[in-house]
């Protein structure tokens, strides 16, 4: 915005708000008339100061780049570069030579992993916030069968969910509708 606009914008910006100081109930159409022809001018002004689009993301690389809702910073561009960097971290380079002998696993082969930190949590909505409810494994599946037991036992929680714990959180299931219940007062316990 240069000087003569940021004066004209001003001044247009400062008569709309005279325009609002005076409405009353006894406005009279043609005061009416005025207050919309100077609200245009001030847009038009607007327009012709801001060159830029509005930004759609929070992102400071691609602030006009395409959405993602799901993304913190809602940068698709970003989004993808971070799942991709996921995945391939997840996945680990691929097996050069693997020995025909090794037995095959259900929980996996610690040496397959190139990131053996990473643990699938199982989480219980406690009706106020997601809440551990179990050890966190080593394996998704065994955190899995963990969950389907709890579903299966004699007070299951109103939704279970797992996290997968690894350079970030990432919600791979969701089991249930967790649904915001109010605390139970200390006399029903
Ligand atoms: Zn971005």
């Amino acid at each position: 915005m240069n000087h003569a606009q940021l004066t004209a914008l001003g001044r247009a910006l400062r008569v709309l708000g005279e325009h609002g100081e005076a409405l009353s109930a006894e406005t009279p159409d043609a005061r009416l008339h005025e207050v919309k022809d100077d609200l245009r001018r001030a847009l038009d002004l607007l327009e012709e100061s801001v060159t830029t689009a509005a930004p759609s993301t929070r992102c400071a690389e691609h602030p006009t780049g395409p959405v993602d809702e799901s993304a913190p910073d809602l940068c698709l561009l970003c989004e993808t570069r971070r799942r991709a960097a996921r995945r391939a971290e997840f996945n680990g380079p691929a097996p050069a030579s693997r020995p025909a002998e090794r037995p095959e696993s259900r929980y996996g082969v610690r040496g397959d992993r190139p990131q053996p930190q990473q643990r699938w949590l199982p989480e219980a909505w406690n009706g106020q916030a997601w809440q551990l409810c179990g050890t966190p494994r080593r394996d998704r599946r065994e955190a899995e069968l963990f969950i389907a037991a709890q579903r299966r036992g004699s007070r299951p929680a109103m939704a279970y969910r797992i996290v997968h714990e690894f350079t970030d959180y990432e919600v791979l299931r969701v089991w249930g509708t967790p649904v915001r219940v109010d605390i139970e007062p200390m006399g029903n316990l």
